[in-house]
């Protein structure tokens, strides 16, 4: 899987998903008055990595290298647009603390870190890139949940309905509350939510996270739903 990607190779496809991200955004019906007090500032979150590989698939899929190019790509496509970003990792190694030696320790430790980047970052609107995992194969779609702070429920409301609506129109489920076990939803203390993309254990969802056309379109569909949000947010 690439670690990187320029514009160029995916060049005509991503003139698709901007067209597409245009039109998300021309839906909102918010007309923006005025700038916001603080320039948002999209922070992508690629669930996992270094120590933790997150759920994996029957074929070995892990869902960190999923998370990984999903957000890499939402990066890319952010920055073309020309929105502000920052990526809690870029790649699979994650640097840990000397006194961090248990992969347990590892785990609290890099939570820490990712939440302090978070509440650190001025008008951060946290986007976190999850892929779910059930021990049946039945359960699919797109979910999208959310934290505690002002902004949370209405970004995942408009993240939801555009994923459903876009690319997956049968899904049933709804944007819900992070559970209070979430540590990154729990203690980021600006706009968060956390996008579980699918299911590893679905065969229909996994093979459909493994194109990577379709990974742009999660991409490009977050992006759009960001858009609308600080469009609204900053009426
Ligand atoms: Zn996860």
């Amino acid at each position: 899987m690439k670690k990187r990607f320029s514009i160029r190779w995916w060049y005509p496809l991503a003139a698709a998903v901007l067209l597409a991200i245009v039109a998300l955004v021309r839906q909102s019906t918010a007309v923006q008055t005025a700038a916001p007090a603080v320039p948002p500032v999209l922070v992508i979150d690629a669930g996992h990595g270094g120590a933790d590989g997150g759920a994996s698939a029957a074929d070995g899929t892990l869902e960190s290298d999923i998370n990984l190019d999903v957000a890499l790509r939402l990066e890319a496509l952010a920055r073309f647009w020309g929105a502000e970003t920052v990526m809690t990792r870029t790649g699979q190694d994650i640097a840990y603390p000397s006194d961090a030696d248990t992969i347990a320790e590892k785990k609290i430790a890099d939570q820490h870190a990712r939440v302090g980047l978070a509440n650190n970052t001025p008008g951060a609107v946290l986007v976190s890139i999850h892929q779910n995992n059930y021990p049946a194969a039945s359960p699919h779609g797109i979910q999208v949940f959310y934290g505690s702070a002002a902004g949370s429920g209405e970004l995942a409301e408009l993240a939801q309905t555009n994923l459903t609506a876009l690319l997956c129109p049968d899904n049933r489920r709804m944007a819900a509350a992070a559970d209070k076990g979430i540590y990154l939803m729990k203690n980021a203390n600006c706009t968060a939510v956390l996008v579980e993309c699918g299911f590893l254990s679905n065969p229909g969802d996994l093979e459909k996270l493994q194109d990577g056309g379709y990974r742009m379109k999660l991409a490009a569909v977050l992006l759009g739903s960001y858009l609308q949000y600080i469009r609204g947010a900053a009426t």
